[in-house]
């Protein structure tokens, strides 16, 4: 094997795709996963995992796929990310962990979103539980919004212990994943709905079809028992600050 070249990743030949709205890329198999995640040095000072926003035990995750350890794999993920699958897909790796890869000075970089995919979708298949959290604490938190943003916080704090609630105002939980990336780039059904799902498994709630500052106010939440919020709105509508 060229450690250097990546495992090309198969796709919908462009005669089939230019006729269906189905997901253009087909991700690794298992061998193809395997065998990519085999070129990764395991850096003893990983460059990659600083570029990446979260912080994942990049090393780590793809060693496990390298090994066949593909349930550990998945679950050193869901330490650091509520959205493998989805950020596995829709990640500018090539600008963050990708970019730094020490495989990219001479060749072309691991292929790690890729990779995140594969261990994200193989849990997804297998169902395998990802819903490991700490003791409950007691303490409310309301989220608004339900887009990355929101579900990352709700993940996190889940994990945690925290009594989660998250409002929606549209009538299904995503956010930008829902209504703004395209199908065949972010399969909703499959994807983005797993995620979701798992954050349900965590103990979250979600009220959907709810405008926090009209059908409910912020006070109103607080005097409801919720002891903070965190406000993941998104950026939908423009609002100027009126500076000069
Ligand atoms: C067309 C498009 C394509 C994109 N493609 C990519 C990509 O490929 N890769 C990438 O990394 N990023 C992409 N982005 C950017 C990415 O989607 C955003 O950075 C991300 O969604 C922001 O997450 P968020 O949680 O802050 O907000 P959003 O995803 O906007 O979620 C905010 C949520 O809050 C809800 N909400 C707002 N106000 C209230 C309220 N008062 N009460 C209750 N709920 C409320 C909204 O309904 C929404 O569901 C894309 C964006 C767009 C528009």
């Amino acid at each position: 094997m060229d450690r250097l070249k990546r495992i090309p990743v198969r796709e919908q030949d462009p005669d089939v795709r230019n006729k269906n709205f189905e997901e253009v890329c087909h991700g690794y198999n298992k061998e193809e996963a395997v065998q990519e995640a085999s070129r990764c040095l395991t850096c003893k000072n990983p460059l990659c995992r600083p570029g990446c926003p979260v912080n994942i035990d990049i090393p780590k995750f793809i060693k496990h796929i390298a090994e066949e350890e593909f349930e550990e794999s998945a679950k050193t993920l869901a330490k650091y990310s509520a959205l493998p699958a989805v950020c596995g897909r829709v990640c500018p790796q090539e600008s963050q962990c990708e970019k730094t890869c020490i495989l990219g000075k001479r060749g072309e970089p691991v292929a790690i979103g890729k990779l995140e995919r594969f261990a994200a979708d193989w849990a997804r298949e297998n169902d395998v539980d990802l819903s490991d959290k700490e003791p409950d604490n007691g303490h409310k938190v309301a989220i608004i919004g339900t887009g990355p943003a929101g579900i990352t916080c709700a993940g996190e704090l889940a994990k945690w212990g925290y009594d989660v609630t998250m409002f929606e105002a549209l009538h299904e939980p995503g956010g930008v994943l829902i209504y703004g990336i395209p199908e065949f780039r972010l399969p909703k059904e499959k994807v983005v709905k797993s995620e979701v799902e798992n954050l349900k498994k965590l103990g979250v709630k979600i009220e959907t079809n709810v405008l926090i500052g009209q059908t409910v106010t912020i006070e109103e939440l607080f005097e409801e028992g919720f002891e903070a919020v965190f406000i993941g709105s998104g950026a939908g509508l423009p609002k100027f600050m009126g500076i000069p």
